[in-house]
């Protein structure tokens, strides 16, 4: 058979890395990253500094940030990174404990490999244990009534649960705080929608934050509608317009200009005076056809001119132009209107509705503002503050607050924080690994014993002996303490971590742990490396 020809199945300069080795590389290397992560992990984690190709310096300890920052090339840490954008984009937190804890998952796996039990018994383990826990998670958490988004006592909860996620980040305190908090459960309730299952479908998409610098964080508020962030172009038009039926148009109101330069010869004035004359006809038709058919706004994409601003005004009708398209589409859905295109076949169908137009003057500019809109869904944050930065920080701790918002709103479902959950659900996956035996009962303790250091790692980061930790929190859920855990701000061991407000939405967890099983597992899988040989830049 053998004719001496090598032969090759790779190009030349490919690595390959394969069986054990490869794999305790892959490990090695998610290991590596999840490890820089484990001290920015909880209330007393450190900040990172992190310095880009461009010198520029980012200093956070958001998970989702600074593996986002860090340029991360091994492949199989990228396994890890991915996990972490999963984990923002559906739940908008738990990313540090997400990476964290699916190396702590490959740490364990690693310890089970050297005692030579193949890696696909540790991933069926991991599984079993995974679907375990999602299965006693929600025996672990605490129901919160939701029924009733008016009542002091749902805001009561909601308004925990937005401390919780805003008072370690947020910079404002006291009355400001209080103040976006109000504006956050309003903007919220108002959007969400009843389930079939009990909790409420929020699209975060239907709330806007829109930045406006000038006054302070206590001066922001909440406009159930639309605001515009334009001027009424005419100073003769009314500033205010309720009951408003409004024209929303993509066509000009403008002499359109012809595409190619044409030239007039005009010989006499009068012609001159016929051909403005006729321009201005062209223009009073167009005006006083969208007041025949009823409209008293109108907001337009393109542009507006002096001679239409004038007729516009004297019809008693407010107009806004140069709309965003986006802005245009939005107004349509949420009006009720049809986009006019052409505005001679316009009709009294086309209009949408609203309660109430106005302009109102917000700091140095003015803004429009579009409120009880037919179909009035969307609402609007416009967020204050004296600076850029001051407005992108509050808007970075709102979007998690708005996050945690919805996770309860959909599963109101709360969870212990600060690692109880995580020491009851390995002593309860333990007594689990028994029932099932074998190779597997050892890969499902691994899983417990991985959980178990979340609450090491809080402890340690608030200067508190680890281990002993531990015990104290072993012994105290054995005693049916289920929410005993690390009291990371004041250094101890505490029976109740609801008592203390730190509390998770079980929708974060669960993902939490979905994220990381997937990512240990997927790491797992990987028993081959080959690398194409890089190419020479
Ligand atoms: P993540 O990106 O995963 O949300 P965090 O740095 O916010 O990372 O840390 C979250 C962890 O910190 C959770 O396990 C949470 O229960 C815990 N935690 C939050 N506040 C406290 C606290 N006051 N004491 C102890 N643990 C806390």
């Amino acid at each position: 058979m053998s004719s001496g020809v090598p032969v090759l199945l790779f190009k030349e300069g490919t690595s390959r890395n394969s069986g054990k080795e490869a794999l305790k590389n892959n490990i090695l290397a998610a290991r590596t990253l999840a490890e820089m992560l484990k001290t920015s992990l909880g209330p007393k984690g450190l900040d990172k500094m992190l310095i880009d190709s461009f010198g520029d310096v980012t200093i956070t300890n958001d998970g989702a940030t600074i593996v986002k920052e860090m340029e991360i090339q091994h492949p199989a840490a990228k396994l890890l990174v991915e996990a972490a954008k999963a984990q923002d984009a559906e739940v908008g937190d738990g990313t540090t404990s997400a990476v964290v804890l699916s190396g702590l998952l490959l740490e364990k796996a690693d310890a089970l490999i050297d005692q030579n039990i193949h890696p696909t018994i540790v991933i069926d383990g991991f599984k079993k244990a995974f679907d375990k826990a999602l299965e006693i998670l929600p025996q672990i958490g605490t129901k919160i009534n939701v029924s009733d988004l008016n009542a002091a006592s749902t805001r009561d909860e909601l308004r925990k649960i937005v401390y919780t996620t805003m008072s370690s980040k947020f910079l404002a305190e006291g009355k400001e705080l209080e103040k976006i908090m109000d504006i956050l459960i309003d903007a919220v309730t108002s959007i969400a929608e009843p389930l079939p299952t009990g909790g409420y479908n929020v699209s975060l998409d239907l709330i806007k934050i829109d930045k406006k610098k000038g006054g302070s964080i206590e001066d922001s508020t909440l406009v159930k509608g639309i605001v515009l962030d334009k001027e009424v172009v005419h100073p003769g038009m009314p500033r205010r317009v309720e009951k408003a039926k409004i024209a929303v148009l993509d066509a000009a109101l403008e002499v359109e200009k012809p595409e190619i330069s044409a030239k007039i010869s005009i010989t006499s004035p009068e012609q001159i005076k016929s051909f403005l004359d006729e321009e201005a006809k062209y223009l009073k038709d167009m005006v006083d056809k969208l007041a025949s058919i009823g409209a008293n706004v109108v907001i337009c994409q393109k542009g507006i001119d002096d001679i239409a601003q004038h007729f516009l005004a004297k019809k008693g009708i407010l107009a806004v132009r140069r709309v965003k398209r986006s802005d245009i589409e939005k107004l349509e859905k949420a009006l009720g209107a049809r986009i006019i295109s052409s505005i001679k076949d316009a009709t009294p169908e086309d209009l949408g509705y609203a309660e109430l137009v106005e302009e109102r003057k917000v700091g140095n500019d003015k803004m429009v503002f579009i409120e009880g809109a037919k179909n009035a869904k969307s609402v609007n944050i416009l967020l204050r503050g004296s600076n850029d930065m001051a407005l992108d920080e509050a808007e970075r701790s709102i979007n998690d607050a708005l996050h945690s918002l919805r996770n309860i709103l959909m599963e109101p479902i709360i969870i212990p924080g600060g690692g109880a959950v995580e020491i009851e659900l390995a002593m309860r996956l333990r007594e689990y690994a028994r029932s099932v035996g074998g190779k597997e009962q050892l890969a499902i303790e691994a899983y417990a014993d991985a959980l178990e250091e979340i609450p090491m790692i809080l402890a340690e980061t608030a200067g508190m002996e680890p281990i002993s930790s531990l015990m104290d929190l072993r012994a105290r859920h054995a005693k049916g303490l289920v929410n005993s855990g690390v009291d990371a701000i004041n250094g101890k061991i505490v029976d109740d971590m609801l008592s203390l407000n730190v509390v998770e939405p079980i929708r974060v967890k669960r993902q939490v742990l979905k994220s990381a099983t997937e990512a240990a597992t997927a790491v797992l899988k990987i028993d081959d490396l080959i690398a194409a040989s890089q190419l020479k830049s």
